[in-house]
């Protein structure tokens, strides 16, 4: 029995593209997957404020305490490559409102009423 060149061109080709989508789940379902606590949790009150175990953060440069927030993502290489990016982690950067320095927490911001 012979079998044709395009049929195992075929069935190559269709392995490949089932392991691709089964990387492609693998990566999507870890991004997805609940993730351990990043440390103390980043505290906000409603001033522009912001405190983290137990202690309110000050610009290490001018000294400031008022601070706005974003959330940035983290890329990895791997996701940015297949276009998902948006499922990396993020992290909180505090912007000092008085001289513009940048203070990074691998944690998210939460916000508590005074
Ligand atoms: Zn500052």
């Amino acid at each position: 029995m012979e079998f044709d060149n395009s049929i195992i061109l075929a069935v190559f080709l269709g392995m490949l593209l089932l392991l691709v989508i089964l990387f492609l789940g693998v990566m999507i379902a870890g991004a997805l997957a609940p993730r351990p606590s990043r440390g103390a949790p980043l505290i906000a009150s409603e001033d522009g404020h912001f405190e983290v175990a137990g202690k309110r953060i000050s610009c290490s440069h001018c000294g400031g305490s008022e601070f706005s927030v974003n959330q940035i993502l983290l890329n990895t290489w791997l996701l940015s490559l297949f276009r998902i990016d948006w499922l990396d982690a993020s992290a909180s950067v505090l912007t000092c409102v008085k001289c513009g320095q940048l203070t990074w927490f691998n944690q998210d911001s939460a916000k508590v009423d005074e």
